[in-house]
């Protein structure tokens, strides 16, 4: 929904500046699905925002649910015909992860990925980003929170595209989710993963301290790096190691590195070497935090290493004082585990 829209509808119909207050409330902290719900309107008012402001700026085609209930895949259609996933996780008990994405497709193009290897069609604007959170909202709101008033729910920008090369509208999406009249999320409660976009990482640094960022590393190698993800030849590792030098100056904040586990890729304990010692050369290696991911089956030629090799792997790493973890792989059965979105295709 857009916002601005909503105060000028408001402003123009004579009304008071609280009954805004009071609508921002009910739709985006609250998460109440139309504005019929927010019983303190006239009936009047209500019809006329009904009929006036649309909630969301796209249509819900398809909603998929995993068979442990863990994950739910949402399929959107934008007014261009254009389609987009967004998720929802719950990664541990009582809380909500909104998996958004920010472009149609990827430019990114990582050999692993299935949304890479959908292509670029276009970046999403800062409304179709933020209106998957107000839907994820009112879908927790309608099915979970009822019964469990304790839930938490958190933001990770890890869908499809790349929240760098759409960084006009990411960030403007950012502000929408942290303004306290609007969505009033805490900071510490998003999350942007990157391929490794040096500009996007530092401004978000100084723009954004305490939103979390996570770091798609997963090659500690140039040359492989740069095979599997063209990313990786126009900002090489080198050159990331100067960002994380600078972006340490600017934040204190933990960075997660993201790895995902390739069978005979980049599992072996060389690799695990290489990795420890590329981490430990950036400095404040105690800020770097390893996320060992599963791979996610895809229609790419890879396979996910075997759990004993991931234990072996993340065994070196924390001899060598580099914390990681094993993260747990949601929504696979769905396609709606990382990598895996592709929009139906
Ligand atoms: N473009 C951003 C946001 C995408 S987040 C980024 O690169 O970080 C999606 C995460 O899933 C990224 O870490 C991505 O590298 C990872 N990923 C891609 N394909 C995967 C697969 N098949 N299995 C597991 N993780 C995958």
């Amino acid at each position: 929904m857009d916002a601005e829209k909503l105060e000028k509808f408001l402003q123009k119909n004579g009304q008071p500046s609280f009954r805004l207050k009071q609508i921002n409330q009910a739709i985006f902290q609250k998460g109440l699905a139309t504005f019929s719900e927010v019983s303190t309107l006239s009936k009047d008012l209500r019809q006329k925002l009904e009929n006036e402001i649309p909630m969301l700026s796209f249509e819900v085609e398809k909603i998929l649910q995993s068979s442990d209930g863990d994950s739910i895949k949402a399929l959107l259609k934008m007014s261009d015909g254009a389609l987009v996933e967004t998720v929802l996780i719950s990664p541990k008990t009582d809380l909500w992860s909104a998996c958004i994405s920010c472009q149609v497709g990827c430019p990114m193009s990582c050999e692993f990925c299935a949304t890479g290897s959908l292509g670029f069609r276009r970046n999403l604007t800062f409304e179709e980003i933020t209106d998957q959170v107000l839907f994820w909202r009112q879908y927790v709101r309608e099915n979970f929170s009822a019964k469990n008033p304790q839930l938490k729910f958190n933001i990770v920008y890890m869908g499809m595209g790349e929240p760098f090369a759409n960084w006009e509208n990411v960030q403007k999406s950012l502000k929408i989710l942290l303004d306290e009249n609007l969505f009033d999320f805490a900071s510490r409660s998003i999350s942007v993963s990157t391929v490794g976009i040096s500009d996007g990482i530092l401004d978000l640094a100084q723009k954004f301290p305490q939103v979390n960022l996570a770091w798609s590393l997963h090659f500690a190698d140039d040359e492989k790096r740069s095979k599997y993800m063209p990313a990786n030849r126009s900002e090489n590792l080198e050159k990331m190691r100067e960002t994380w030098r600078k972006y340490f100056s600017l934040t204190r904040r933990k960075v997660f590195v993201e790895y995902v586990m390739l069978k005979g890729v980049n599992d072996s304990i060389e690799d695990a070497q290489k990795l420890a010692a590329y981490l430990k050369s950036i400095g404040n290696s105690q800020l770097l935090h390893v996320n060992l991911i599963n791979y996610n089956e895809t229609f790419k030629n890879f396979s996910p290493s075997s759990k004993k090799q991931v234990q072996i792997f993340k065994q070196f790493l924390e001899k060598n004082g580099i914390k990681a973890t094993v993260r747990k792989s949601l929504g696979s059965d769905i396609q709606g585990a990382c990598g895996q979105l592709a929009a139906g295709k």
